[in-house]
């Protein structure tokens, strides 16, 4: 009997190091090694499903847009431009998705909704793992391929200014950027003043393709008093200001017969009620993703 029981408790143990193991393989996904050295050629593109070309074409799609513009609100949640209040909190980038010639999109982040494993999804494209929360403030330049490091191949111009995780994460890809931390939580005014001031300069200049703009004081605001705080409305009302500064410029600097302008505002990730984020609930997930070019047809 004795002999019995301990065969079977042997037998447990073995069984729970297989569950340990089998768990951490899959919240600690080894990363592709083999992605890592190869980023993707011209010849590695698929055939565009329009045109129906020979595959491994040499020659790269037309562009379709002359300069294109991100603006990156950090924790911008869904709800704050197409909800009931973003009349209210965001009222001419929600005149844009009504009226304007735009394309309007509730995104979904992956979680971990963290600042760097979004990022690292959004111009991957890959599903963020776990273990990239862990490395949230200590990110090492992204090897994987990746938009910007093609855009830099392409022999795009880039400019960024906001978060200086992008800057840890594409060190040698900017013609011209300034990171702000998010360490200083506490801070909502200056972290995004220091983003800003270069616009005015920046957008009268003709030496750029691609300008990424990363703010992250709203975010801020969302940790220190959650997402129905007074200071939530000022904050956005700042960034639909922004906005329309940009649009504005990028307006005027149209010049016939040219290709026109990309505006793109998103977020990396939501807010939830109590103002955090890197979980999976709906606030935390749904982020807006509004595109504004003439390209596109006026409502
Ligand atoms: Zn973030």
């Amino acid at each position: 009997m004795k002999v019995r029981s301990s065969v079977f408790a042997s037998f447990i143990l073995i069984l729970e190091g297989i569950g340990v193991a089998l768990f951490l393989r899959g919240f600690f996904p080894v990363p592709l090694k083999s992605s890592i050295s190869s980023k993707n050629k011209l010849s590695d593109l698929p055939v565009e499903p329009l045109t129906g070309s020979s595959p491994n074409s040499s020659r790269l799609p037309q562009p379709l847009f002359k300069r294109v513009v991100i603006m990156l609100v950090d924790a911008l949640r869904e709800d704050f431009v197409f909800g009931p209040n973003g009349r209210m909190y965001m009222p001419y980038t929600r005149h844009l998705v009504e009226r304007g010639s735009s394309y309007s999109f509730v995104a979904k982040a992956r979680p971990p909704t963290v600042t760097m494993p979004r990022i690292k999804a959004l111009t991957t494209g890959t599903i963020p793992g776990f273990i990239d929360v862990v490395m949230n403030l200590n990110s090492p330049a992204l090897l994987e391929d990746n938009l910007i490091w093609q855009a830099k191949a392409a022999g795009k111009r880039m400019v960024f200014y906001g978060d200086d995780t992008w800057v840890r994460l594409f060190p040698k890809h900017f013609m011209e950027h300034d990171g702000t931390t998010s360490f200083f939580v506490s801070d909502y005014t200056e972290v995004d003043n220091n983003v800003t001031r270069h616009l005015d300069s920046t957008l009268k200049r003709d030496d750029w393709d691609i300008l990424i703009l990363h703010y992250l004081g709203l975010d801020h605001i969302g940790h220190i008093s959650g997402p129905h705080s007074s200071l939530i409305q000022p904050k956005l009302m700042e960034m639909d200001d922004i906005l329309k500064k940009i649009h504005s410029a990028l307006i005027s600097k149209e010049a016939e017969g040219s290709l026109p302008y990309l505006l793109v505002l998103c977020g990396d990730h939501g807010m939830s009620e109590t103002g955090s984020h890197g979980g999976s609930s709906e606030p935390e997930i749904n982020t807006p993703l509004v595109l504004l070019s003439p390209a596109f047809k006026r409502k």
